[in-house]
């Protein structure tokens, strides 16, 4: 804890150092620059340990849980995609399904006004 606290004094004593208003703007600016890097490494850091945990790596009972919840959501993301058909196939794209002209039975794409084979108004 000694060690955080340290680092607390160094930060106050930072912030004190940035006395105008333009100067603690600025740094205001550079503290969110450098969060932002702090945010994104420690994005890359859990990839990182997502990706030795998928390799097999045991995780500690911390982890465990939160790489649950990963393994989880991608269980919903299959689940998810296994749902759609690929390609849209008639019986559960209705929308997809071609207009048949009911004067002379030409099969027209979704979407079509008029017969392609006599000219015929399509309907539904
Ligand atoms: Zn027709």
């Amino acid at each position: 804890m000694a060690f955080f606290d340290k680092l607390n004094d160094l930060a106050n004593t930072a912030t004190e150092k940035a006395c105008s208003a333009i100067e603690s703007g600025k740094t205001a600016i550079s503290v969110n620059r450098e969060e932002k890097k702090i945010q994104d490494f420690t994005c890359q850091i859990g990839e990182a340990i997502v990706n030795r945990l998928d390799n097999g790596m045991k995780p500690d009972p911390e982890l465990s849980e939160l790489y649950h919840c990963i393994l989880a959501a991608r269980q919903e993301i299959e689940r998810l995609q296994s749902e759609q058909c690929e390609p849209p196939c008639q019986e559960c794209c209705p929308e997809e399904r071609p207009i048949f002209c009911c004067h002379c039975g030409q099969s027209n794409p979704p979407g079509t006004l008029f017969c392609g084979g006599c000219g015929a108004r399509l309907e539904e």
